[in-house]
């Protein structure tokens, strides 16, 4: 904290009303990179970090302590703002005026956080990503790697920085590039703590450069360092237990590093629509995710010339109902605005007014399926007339407010889309949308075979076999992919025979999460404590001939047996088959205590418990 001890009372109050601060200046946005980077001491993030520093320091009791907080949780659309403008090479389509053309039309249109205190709220001086933030998504060879090389790109001005694509490093590239990150990791931090307030918390937006979609887990690649979207993906499953990403990139181009970096996750749905046979000629359709992770990605490629009817087309038939069967707790999307009729580099036909339709039709998915927690990141976008008001019109969109569209819209220079070549893509997609759920139930039905095949001796194999054996619709869905099997899936799993329930705990100093699979003749409860780490694994049942319950170590050390008696009180309570995963750490009696009787509750409360247990 030695720098706040430096901070007087009006800084600290600048700090507080960003709001009300002056126009957009580049000096001004480029020292306060700088200032950013020197308050990495703190251990808060973001908002949080300014808010601790003025209680620190203030106290008068005139003062609304909660002020920001209060203004984040209120907004409608928060923001921050990372310009690179160190990371820069002249006439470069990714260029450092970027984000200063948008800040400036957000200005001119009345949309900055200056024009709508109650709701548009900027975020300053978040703090960059750390390399562990980092190295979630990216080999630390690479992230430490391109952290020597700034020396060198300092020294000679402008370097290529070694990858799969062009993508030109400065001096200021790391710094810059960790900065990016920050941004959007400190709006998951504002999203998600505004969504436990507020039902219709406020939609994040991260105004940053260098872009991050193209990075892939080794390296750089097509003007993007890091993958600012994938790093906050993992940020909110580990801060948050926020388990279910869906990630979905409307950027011109395939959005191949991200695709890369969780194709065999099934907890991360990507959805890509890019044009077809565009930069870097990946994201087929036939790619649809690998083991565990077969069916939670979407590639969506787009015949050139396709523009505003056909994305609305998408909209309605692919994203809303993909989402609707995934199920996320967050949605983050790559928002390139690249795929516009103006833009110099690739072929598509959206306008500003298919900007606005997906930012408002994305919000109200959000709201519908994840409380509302969403937000965008800037990846493409190099035609500055037309990057600029497009994000104006999302901002709109995400106010509520009317498209200003027509303004900027000329007709003009559309010209008819590809309709046949896009309906046959969408019907090929609908085939593929079946398997989001299948590697649902596929990711259950094999960690339940992993985590109870080594506990085979004190499981009766006949049930677990049956237990199992309802689980074969899905194993059925990935051979045939029929549209008509769907429905078949849907019926089973609401008759119930797969039942799932998450849901989080805050306490004092820590927070639990929970998730429950609930299979007709066993119980499969995972508890995260501050984190999605999946700790010690006990399996618990009852044993032959005299009904005892036997409960088996199957990770972890049997002298840390958090988890064993909650596993083993539960077979009796439930009268079935318990596997227990647990990461609360040892000789914490009272937390593991806490734990139980929240999950005994929710069991209890979902119906789980024998009758003469209630
Ligand atoms: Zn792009």
């Amino acid at each position: 904290m030695e720098v706040s001890s430096g901070l007087s009372l009006p800084t600290l109050l600048g700090r507080l009303m960003p709001y009300v601060q002056k126009g957009w200046n580049l000096s001004r946005k480029y020292h306060q990179f700088n200032g950013a980077i020197k308050f990495s001491s703190y251990s808060k993030r973001g908002y949080a970090c300014i808010r601790s520093n003025f209680i620190a320091h203030c106290s008068s009791n005139d003062l609304n302590l909660d002020l920001p907080n209060k203004l984040i949780h209120n907004a409608s659309v928060i923001y921050c703002v990372s310009a690179a403008m160190g990371h820069n090479k002249e006439s470069h389509p990714e260029c450092n005026k970027r984000v200063p053309a948008i800040v400036d039309a957000l200005e001119r249109l009345e949309l900055s956080a200056k024009y709508r205190s109650s709701q548009v709220y900027e975020i300053q001086n978040f703090q960059p990503a750390s390399l562990d933030d980092i190295a979630r998504v990216h080999s630390r060879s690479y992230v430490t790697g391109l952290e020597k090389v700034m020396s060198r790109a300092s020294d000679e001005g402008l370097i290529f920085i070694e990858g799969s694509g062009p993508t030109y490093a400065t001096g200021t590239t790391f710094q810059e590039s960790l900065l990016a990150a920050g941004a959007g990791m400190s709006l998951v931090d504002a999203v998600v703590e505004a969504s436990r307030v507020n039902r219709d918390p406020p939609v994040g937006f991260a105004l940053i450069r260098p872009p991050g979609h193209h990075a892939v887990p080794e390296g750089p690649m097509g003007f993007c360092v890091f993958g600012n979207i994938a790093v906050a993906a993992r940020y909110a499953q580990n801060k948050y237990g926020l388990k279910r990403v869906m990630i979905i990139d409307f950027d011109v181009h395939h959005g191949n590093g991200t695709h890369d970096a969780f194709y065999d996750d099934p907890d991360i749905f990507f959805l890509s629509t890019h044009q077809a046979g565009s930069y870097p000629g990946t994201g087929k359709i036939e790619q649809v995710g690998a083991g565990s992770g077969e069916g939670t990605t979407l590639n969506l490629p787009l015949p050139g010339g396709a523009g505003d009817y056909t994305m609305r087309s998408v909209f309605d038939e692919v994203i809303a109902p993909s989402a609707q069967r995934f199920k996320p707790d967050i949605i983050l999307v790559s928002a390139g605005y690249d795929a516009h009729a103006l833009d110099p580099l690739a072929g598509l036909q959206f306008t500003t007014g298919t900007y606005y339709m997906l930012a408002s039709n994305i919000k109200q998915l959000a709201k519908e399926l994840c409380s509302g927690r969403c937000i965008f990141f800037l990846e493409g976008g190099y035609n500055l007339q037309s990057l600029s008001s497009s994000v104006a019109d999302t901002f709109r969109a995400l106010l509520g407010e009317p498209s200003l569209a027509p303004q900027f819209d000329n007709p003009a220079m559309l010209y008819e889309e590809p309709l046949n070549k896009v309906k046959q893509t969408v019907e090929r997609a609908k085939t593929i949308m079946p398997r989001i759920e299948n590697a649902q139930i596929q990711c259950f039905r094999f960690s339940v075979q992993h985590y109870t095949g080594t506990a085979h001796d004190c499981m009766s194999s006949k049930e677990l076999e049956e237990s199992l054996s309802e689980l074969q619709v899905g194993k059925r869905q990935v051979s045939h992919g029929e549209n008509g099997e769907n429905k078949s899936v849907q019926n089973d799993m609401s008759k119930g025979e797969v039942q799932v329930s998450c849901f989080t705990e805050d306490l004092h100093d820590v927070t639990l999460h929970f998730q429950i699979v609930k299979f007709s003749k066993q119980i499969y409860a995972w508890i995260g404590c501050n984190s999605v780490k999946l700790g010690h694994l006990y399996a618990a049942a009852t044993t032959r001939p005299n009904n005892i319950v036997s409960v088996t170590s199957i990770l972890g050390g049997t002298s840390d047996n958090t988890g064993s008696s909650i596993a083993r009180r539960l077979v009796s309570k439930t009268g079935l088959n318990i596997v227990v995963a647990c990461n609360i750490p040892k000789d914490s009696p009272m937390l593991e205590a806490t734990a139980e009787r929240k999950l005994t509750e929710r069991l209890a409360g979902l119906g789980y418990f024998r009758p003469r247990e209630l």
